[in-house]
């Protein structure tokens, strides 16, 4: 239970929040340590060491509450939250950084190519690939804006951080130019944000629709099939728990050269 929570709750409150099943639950684990949490419009993942918390993503705006109801759900407080990762730009994974950065003292990084979007409080560019759709969009993000928010570190490929046993930054673009995969070795985990979708028990190209330059995202994937890894995570599906490397070098081969 936690001991974070400054709201007396009702016992009953107290014994629905322990025997809750998954499906109930804000954060869902994938491994021990590892939990994705439902946001609006998409997940966010919490790397959660001993002595800090690593947070990938933040949902579209208004999910910051969620992410610190998911810590609050492991017993953990705002203050533990020491980085952000933003693996890009669209608003249903920057969306809820501003409001964050209010509540914890986390530092933020993100790639180079995304970092103007991210901090210049203007309305974002639209995600749409086709002029129509990114014309009607336009007026939507005018008046949904995630509000400006700080960048704090510049992050390249081969980076390392911290977050459990060492995550590695591997830039893949194309989805958007500074998309970027979190890689950790010593986990046997590849978390790639919006860079590949798995639908129907398949792994497929990102969204045509959302993605800026397939033809970069096809090598993103390639080079993504070089790692060695147990378990695949996804910003808007399930995660593959076992032999995920593989299917990922399967799927890397039907590809074009
Ligand atoms: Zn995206
Ligand atoms: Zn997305």
């Amino acid at each position: 239970m936690a001991q974070s929570s400054a709201l007396k709750k009702p016992a009953w409150q107290e014994r629905w929040e322990e025997i809750k099943p998954a499906p109930f639950r804000t954060a869902v684990e994938v491994l021990p340590g590892l939990y994705q949490v439902r946001t609006k419009g998409s997940s966010a993942y919490l790397v959660v060491d001993d002595d800090e918390i690593t947070l990938i993503d933040t949902g579209s705006p208004g999910s910051g509450i969620k992410i610190l109801e998911a810590m609050d759900e492991l017993g953990r407080s705002p203050e533990d939250l020491k980085r952000i990762v933003i693996t890009h730009y669209h608003i249903d994974h920057v969306g809820g950084l501003a409001e964050l950065q209010d509540w914890v003292p986390a530092k933020t990084g993100v790639h180079l190519a995304e970092a103007v979007h991210v901090e210049s409080g203007e309305p974002l560019p639209s995600p749409f690939v086709n002029p129509l759709l990114a014309k009607i969009c336009a007026g939507w993000l005018e008046n949904h804006g995630p509000g400006r928010a700080r960048v704090d570190e510049i992050l390249a490929d081969g980076d390392e951080l911290p977050a459990f046993g060492g995550m590695r930054i591997i830039h893949a673009p194309g989805h958007t130019a500074g998309s970027i995969s979190l890689y950790f070795p010593q986990r046997g985990v590849l978390l790639v944000g919006d860079a590949m979708q798995y639908k129907f028990g398949r792994l497929m190209l990102p969204s045509r629709v959302f993605t800026q330059d397939m033809t970069a995202a096809s090598e993103s994937i390639k080079k993504l099939s070089r790692l060695q890894f147990e378990t695949l995570c996804f910003s808007h599906f399930r995660p593959i728990l076992s032999h995920a490397d593989r299917k990922v070098r399967e799927f890397s081969r039907t590809l074009e050269a």
